[in-house]
């Protein structure tokens, strides 16, 4: 390789950090845990003890065109101040990015995590060829992130994209953002735990309740294995969470008309369960969907030729990701390869 750059992933729990080159090719990967516990100093010093390591390692061999960081929260980008991190406490308003920069000494760019995600899989995952793109991230909570020209649509302030936070149900769950109803209480793993507690208050669900017993993304997990399994309040609890992605899509597809809409993150591995209800729904909700719909929604994007027509069909595109929790590393990587007007 002649030049590569630096991708990190900095998450509430782990802390990846990659090198990848100019064609996308992964050369070393890393995972550290995040110890949020011992402050935002020690976690810096982490993340960037292994920076400094592997860039080392390359140096010889290859340039280093800078260091991409994505970032769970919203970042002003004119200050580089982290605005607000709920899985990050006490790095509020905190000079992330030119404290990284200064122990660095190199070019470094903050991003939104699930912006990343999208940049990434529109590199290298699902929505390659596309350069107009929307993605949302499932997980604890849920993430967007809209690609618009091949550049990450950050509006004003920096703060677009956040899908999770639509209203879905005016007055429905309370959100950690202080409205009620949002996407993200309806169609995270955390909804769908919640979900099942709710099933097994109401009725007599031993195997949800027994399911419905860890930690969210683990829970969402054996909720789904539940569902594929035929267990119907599990399969009931899926068909609303695609439901309510389909409610937001279809309002989506009728304003923005992009070619491919994305859904990834851990907890999009139940698309199965929940994806037909998401075409039933834009077929019902969005007349722009079902003018533009291919002919078999859910086939879309197998394979690379199947990639190649649906890039030239003009067709509207919804598929999962395709590159997992290494989306956010690539997009976070990719970051300083681009011109600097793209970032
Ligand atoms: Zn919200």
């Amino acid at each position: 390789m002649n030049k590569f750059s630096i991708g990190v992933d900095l998450g509430g729990t782990n802390l990846r950090i990659a090198a990848v080159d100019e064609q996308g090719k992964l050369v070393e990967k890393v995972t550290l845990g995040t110890k949020v516990s011992l402050g935002r100093d020690h976690v810096i010093d982490d993340m960037c003890d292994a920076i400094q390591r592997m860039s080392e390692k390359f140096k010889d061999s290859a340039a280093l065109l800078g260091i991409g960081i994505g970032v769970p929260g919203i970042i002003d980008m004119q200050t580089g101040l982290l605005r607000e991190s709920p899985n990050l406490p006490g790095w509020a308003n905190y000079p992330v990015h030119a404290e990284i920069e200064r122990r660095l000494k190199t070019v470094v760019i903050l991003e939104n995590d699930a912006n990343v995600a999208a940049l990434g899989e529109t590199w290298l995952g699902a929505a390659r060829d596309f350069s107009d793109v929307a993605m949302f991230t499932l997980g604890t909570g849920v993430g967007g992130g809209l690609i618009l020209g091949g550049t990450i649509w950050r509006g004003a302030n920096g703060m677009a994209g956040e899908f999770g936070h639509i209203t879905v149900e005016p007055e429905g769950q309370l959100c950690g953002c202080g409205n009620r109803g949002c996407l993200e209480q309806y169609a995270s793993a955390t909804a769908v735990v919640r979900m099942a507690r709710e099933a097994v208050a109401g009725t007599s669900g031993l195997a949800l309740a027994r399911a419905a017993n860890s930690d969210s993304e683990f829970s969402a997990k054996s909720i789904y294995n539940l569902a594929i399994q035929g267990d119907e309040d599990a399969r009931r609890i899926f068909r609303h969470v695609g439901r309510y992605l389909g409610v937001v899509l279809a309002s989506m597809v009728n304003s923005l008309n992009l070619p491919i809409y994305l859904i990834g993150g851990g907890a999009s591995s139940a698309w199965d369960a929940f994806s037909p209800s998401i075409f039933e729904e834009l077929r019902r909700r969005s007349f722009v969907y079902a003018a533009t719909a291919p002919p078999d929604p859910t086939a879309a994007n197998e394979g690379a030729s199947a990639h190649l027509a649906a890039v030239s069909s003009r067709k509207t595109i919804i598929t999962r990701a395709l590159l997992g929790s290494d989306a956010g590393l690539y997009g976070a990587a990719r970051l300083p390869m681009l011109p600097e007007a793209n970032r």
